[in-house]
């Protein structure tokens, strides 16, 4: 467990939100931006899969009426709501940045092109991934546990509400537990929420670490990165 020299960070949408119920809060995002100038400043290169969910989800089209795939589109665009937002945010601080879609839209990102992403990455820029995989079906779990791979990232650290993985949801029992480290077989047979299946199975796959922690501590991110034992550690 670290320290790491490059990672991928997960985002979810809901981070971005803070208290609000929907779109960004420019007080977390500020904040979230001082976490990520500061891991940059340590020497770790960092890409970031960042989600849609504080703008529309796939499966909230669905429940409207609108097919799958479509809905499953507008929540890839979503996500490039946010990247723009982040990237933003992450300039104003001086931290240069490059947003890379996985769905063309030449006017606003460039086009995920891997070994352009591991070149930005080399030279210092945080590089954040929008519109998750580019496919309908999938999650920006499964995009970051993609990317990961992609890019040789030793880490996925994926950034959530909560400070690790529970034996049952904290905020509705007691008796819940947390688990220190887990094995990608224990996750996914004792079906843990907290990522999809499809994003565990292909970190399984391909070997790649996850740790899932608390974004809204201050410096977590790069206490995490520095090789803190945070959250919960997911691996073989
Ligand atoms: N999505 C998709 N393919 C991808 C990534 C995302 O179709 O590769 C869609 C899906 O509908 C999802 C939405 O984009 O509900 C927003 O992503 P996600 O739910 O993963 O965001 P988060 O929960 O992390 O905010």
């Amino acid at each position: 467990m670290g320290p790491y020299k490059r990672v991928l960070l997960k985002l979810s949408g809901e981070a971005l939100m803070g208290d609000q119920s929907f779109g960004i809060d420019p007080l977390v995002l500020d904040r979230i931006s001082g976490d990520i100038q500061a891991v940059l400043n340590s020497g770790t290169e960092l890409g970031i899969v960042i989600g849609g969910g504080n703008f529309f989800r796939g499966l909230a089209g669905i429940e409207q009426g609108i097919e799958r795939a479509s809905a499953d589109y507008m929540g890839m665009l979503a996500t490039v709501l946010n990247s723009l937002a982040l990237q933003s945010a992450l300039e104003r601080k001086g931290v240069p940045t490059r947003v890379l879609s996985a769905i063309e839209m030449r006017a606003l990102a460039e086009p995920y092109i891997r070994r352009r992403a591991i070149r930005h990455l080399e030279k210092g820029r945080v590089i954040i991934f929008a519109g998750g995989t580019g496919n309908p079906y999938f999650t920006t779990d499964t995009a970051a546990a993609l990317r990961a791979s992609e890019i040789g990232a030793e880490v996925v650290l994926k950034a959530t509400k909560v400070d690790g993985i529970y034996t049952e949801d904290p905020k509705k029992s007691p008796h819940a537990q947390k688990f220190l480290r887990l094995t990608y077989a224990e996750v996914l047979e004792k079906n843990l929420r907290v990522m999809d299946q499809t994003a565990i199975a292909l970190c399984r796959e391909n070997d790649m670490p996850i740790v899932v922690f608390d974004l809204m501590g201050e410096g977590n991110i790069l206490n995490v990165i520095r090789g803190e034992s945070l959250g919960t550690f997911v691996h073989h």
